[in-house]
């Protein structure tokens, strides 16, 4: 039989990292990773329930995919990820021809499932226990992390790589479904992590990302020892070979002086914190259950400022809450004004069976008022982009070249590759250009324009390419 792969990926990071994940042990079992749902014979969607819009687009591309399996039966189409952990076996009667559904705590089983579809032994289900299914320690055993070594063609780029540091969630933001789907927080042994990023670098990885829900909120007792995000990026970061540390997403309540201070004293670790706010009002975030104030994080902000210089932080905002005013929207935009965030990431407030925003408050915003909030915090938000980014006009950024930009792609299949895509160390998008061999590199370049989005840069007159 051949083993043709292709996965599609809605969602977080995490879900791009476990889609990677699950292409190296499928590529390690023998299978060829093809671009396209026509040319595999192995379909899966990795999927999202944080919103509504994100669970209608996995239907309706199981929709299309219904025409696919009529017309190729041997074909298997696959359901992994969150939503497959919260509809379970609701997915199989909404879409009578998906043959698997795989919850993020089950994903290790995966290759054995597709082996017991391809034997013939029918559709298949592996997820992981409901948050109230029994005692914690069973719930979190049902909940396996999985995170086997990859080769560079599993990643969206040889030179940088995501490392899962954390599983699940604890906190129950009133909103927010990732607790129930993903399962309790868990920290993985740091030894492992640093076995992990030891291999990434020995394989020519420079960049590692890790990840986590409340990343700052990393927690390891293996062995009697506590080791904290702070101490975890001491050990991380004298591993040769390795030029870059990232970290998202934090807690902003978890946001220590230590970890502040590992990220101002450790040249390798990015002077970006992603650390999400969600709202400017007090009775909100109370609503929403964050469990800190707008006061709290604008101190918080302060001591961020205060101990990194050059440091960027970004956020993530719900408008449209059940009970926000105008006056409540009117704070959440006072605070993107003073705050001047790298950028933001807005969202209309999506009610989610199993949550107690769901159960408890109606959705009571028209969804007119949520697109207009909406609209208009991301302009507010893209007017301070453009300002920020304008400063870096005549400066130098040190920038890791990622690979060709997405233009540059296109304009491949014209036979000129021209324009390349890099990020400064706080995370901004610098486009250049220069030869597709800079990919991989940290060049020093000089920004000569800017938009709210992206840096454009020069390289030096006599480069070394
Ligand atoms: N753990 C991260 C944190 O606490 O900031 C966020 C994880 S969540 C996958 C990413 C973002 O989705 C959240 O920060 C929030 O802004 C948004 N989000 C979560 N639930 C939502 C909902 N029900 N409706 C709209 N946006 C939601
Ligand atoms: Fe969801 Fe809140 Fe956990 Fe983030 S911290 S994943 S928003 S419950």
């Amino acid at each position: 039989m051949s083993k043709r792969l292709y996965i599609e990926t809605v969602g977080c990071q995490m879900n791009v990292l476990d889609s990677e994940l699950v292409a190296a042990d499928l590529l390690a079992a023998g299978y060829e990773l093809v671009d396209s749902p026509r040319r595999a014979d192995t379909i899966l969607l990795n999927t999202c329930s944080v919103r509504q819009h994100a669970e209608d687009k996995v239907y309706s591309a199981l929709g299309r995919l219904k025409h696919v399996k009529t017309q190729h039966p041997h074909k298997i189409i696959g359901v992994l990820g969150c939503m497959a952990q919260k509809d379970q076996r609701k997915i199989f009667r909404r879409a009578p021809h998906v043959d698997l559904v795989v919850g993020p705590g089950q994903l290790k089983q995966l290759p054995a499932l597709l082996e017991r579809i391809a034997a013939g032994e029918g559709p298949q289900i592996e997820v992981s226990l409901e948050r109230t299914a029994g005692k914690r320690s069973s719930v979190q055993a049902s909940f396996t992390g999985h995170d086997p070594p990859r080769p560079p063609q599993a990643r969206a780029t040889p030179h940088q790589a995501m490392v899962r540091i954390m599983f699940g969630c604890d906190k129950f933001c009133t909103y927010c479904i990732v607790p129930s789907v993903r399962g309790p927080e868990q920290s993985r042994p740091a030894e492992e992590v640093e076995q992990e990023v030891r291999r990434l670098a020995d394989g020519g990885c420079l960049e590692v990302t890790l990840l986590g829900q409340t990343v700052n909120s990393y927690r390891d007792t293996t062995g009697g020892r506590t080791v904290r995000l702070a101490d975890l990026l001491y050990k991380l970061h004298d591993i040769e070979g390795l030029k870059r540390l990232k970290f998202v997403t934090n807690y902003p309540r978890h946001m220590t002086a230590e970890l502040l201070e590992a990220v101002r004293d450790l040249p390798k670790v990015s002077p970006y914190l992603h650390v999400p706010v969600q709202s400017g009002s007090n009775r909100i975030l109370e609503r929403m259950k964050r469990g800190y104030t707008v006061e709290t994080y604008r101190e918080m902000l302060a001591a961020i400022h205060e101990t990194i210089p050059g440091v960027a932080v970004t956020s993530d905002f719900i408008v449209g809450f059940p009970g926000e005013t105008e006056e409540d929207y009117g704070q959440t935009v006072e605070l993107v004004r003073q705050a001047r965030f790298k950028n933001s990431f807005i969202f209309k407030y999506s009610p989610r069976p199993k949550t107690r925003a769901f159960d408890s408050y109606e959705d009571d915003v028209p969804d007119e008022v949520k697109r207009r909030r909406n609209n208009d915090l991301l302009a507010i938000q893209n007017a301070i982009s453009l300002e920020e980014n304008r400063r870096w006009v005549g400066r130098q950024a040190e920038i890791l070249v990622e690979g060709p930009s997405k233009v540059a792609r296109k304009r491949a299949d014209e036979g000129s590759v021209t324009q390349l895509v890099g990020r400064t160390v706080c995370d901004r998008i610098v486009v250049l250009d220069g030869p597709e061999e800079l990919t991989g590199q940290i060049l020093s370049v000089t920004i000569e324009k800017a938009d709210a989005f992206t840096l454009f840069g020069r390289r030096p007159v006599n480069p070394a390419i």
